[in-house]
């Protein structure tokens, strides 16, 4: 289904479903707005469960101020209305105070979206608004001034964030990052020092996707639409346990020896489907479809190792934190780890904008997995279900490690035992 196509009721129920779902708001926290063509405000509700909206439960409020609906609407709506009348440019804003976000507003700190270039490009630099009084016009003056500096997204102090956009899925995909560099960073932090990325480094990642040339497939092979489906799948499966975002996270599948299906640059992780995803053949493109903008970097690896069926590259905030940090990723925690996943090397930065020659090089049967510095972990299988398991243990053993700290030292498996571990199950 098409989002811009849904009416604002349904787009504003699907948005706070995701918000709710994701642990982002509580019942009672966070309200939601599209300002439409006409100069109407349709607002979440006042003092209804978010998470059991219906689109009836949405108030429109008119350009004269009559309110058409139920309830009351947000006791936020003056901030709402507020933002509109200094931001022409947007249509749509969200409001919550998801945990993470919250913990950077109660210690007045804003947090960084330089870590990995995708984040930058899709926050931009971040407001803050000083405290005032939830509800008051106060509050609405401060929030919509310091979002006339220009920026998309401002952190409320003591209270929580707000993003704005073009459309009401732009703001939230902004909301949604800005939640993931939040959450990057709280785990990055126990481990040492967050590396940011310069600007140029930024553009580097800006130009990158050379554009292929493109053909037309005259049939889709039995196998080919399998894959479609499986690719689907995966990706929703990565998404919805948080190991990508709504905008970043690619997964491919080898069909034979000169093509491959890839996930799609710029569609909503969660409404990817099967017509979504691309068929590259011969290093050319399915027409009317753009490619991930790694599938150069994706085929360099499937022309270079005939055993890879499959490739991930994904952003879990536990992995994420490793690879903005360079601290060494140990994986002789448990012998599950260090079987799926080996060594994996961090790969200087830059390098996966390069033809994808040298990152083809760095792996083999002994390196399934590397880790892209202030980028993504890339995960390769025979098959979907192996690269898309060593994302997930991948994450696993992150979020472990990272615990470990709170608790007390890491004791990896000794030599000896990664030996035995060798023999029995890597040989
Ligand atoms: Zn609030």
């Amino acid at each position: 289904m098409k989002f811009s196509l849904m009416h604002p009721r349904e787009q504003l129920i699907t948005i706070m479903e995701r918000i709710y779902g994701f642990e982002m708001t509580t019942t009672s926290g966070g309200n939601l707005s599209i300002l439409d063509e006409n100069g109407d405000i349709w607002i979440t509700p006042a003092g209804i469960d978010k998470g059991g909206l219906t689109p009836q439960d949405i108030i429109c409020v008119k350009p004269d101020g009559t309110i058409v609906g139920p309830h009351k609407p947000s006791s936020e709506f003056p901030f709402h209305r507020a933002i509109y009348e200094k931001r022409p440019d947007f249509r749509g804003i969200v409001h919550a105070h998801p945990p993470a976000l919250v913990a950077f507003s109660i210690a007045r700190k804003i947090p960084k979206t330089s870590i990995i270039p995708q984040a930058r490009i899709i926050c931009g630099e971040v407001g803050y608004a000083p405290y005032r009084l939830p509800g008051s016009q106060e509050l609405g003056a401060v929030i919509a001034e310091t979002f006339a500096q220009n920026f998309d997204i401002v952190l409320l102090e003591n209270h929580g964030v707000v993003t704005g956009a073009e459309d009401l899925l732009t703001a939230f995909q902004r909301f949604e990052t800005l939640d993931f560099c939040a959450r990057t960073l709280i785990h990055a932090r126990k481990l040492g020092k967050v590396r940011k990325l310069a600007e140029e480094e930024i553009e580097l990642s800006r130009k990158y996707g050379k554009r292929l040339a493109t053909f037309k497939p005259v049939h889709h092979t039995s196998i080919e639409r399998e894959l479609r489906r499986n690719i689907v799948k995966v990706a929703h499966r990565a998404y919805d346990h948080l190991l990508m975002t709504s905008t970043g996270g690619t997964v491919s599948a080898r069909v034979d020896e000169n093509s491959f299906l890839i996930t799609p640059t710029g569609v909503d992780r969660l409404y990817l489907d099967i017509d979504d995803i691309v068929l590259i053949r011969d290093g050319q493109r399915e027409r009317r479809k753009r490619p991930s903008r790694a599938a150069r970097l994706h085929q360099a690896i499937y022309e270079a190792h005939p055993a890879i069926g499959a490739i991930i590259t994904a952003h879990s905030p536990a992995v994420t934190a490793y690879s903005i940090t360079g601290q060494p990723f140990d994986t002789r925690t448990i012998p599950e780890s260090y079987i799926v996943l080996r060594d994996i090397p961090l790969v200087p930065y830059g390098e996966q904008f390069g033809g994808g020659k040298k990152i083809a090089k760095r792996l083999s049967a002994d390196v399934p997995v590397l880790l892209l510095q202030n980028d993504a972990i890339l995960t390769t299988g025979a098959t979907i279900t192996q690269a898309f398991d060593r994302l997930e243990v991948a994450d696993f053993s992150a979020r472990a490690v990272i615990d470990t700290l709170a608790i007390g030292k890491l004791v990896p498996i000794g030599a000896e035992e990664v030996k035995e571990i060798e023999a029995k199950f890597l040989s």
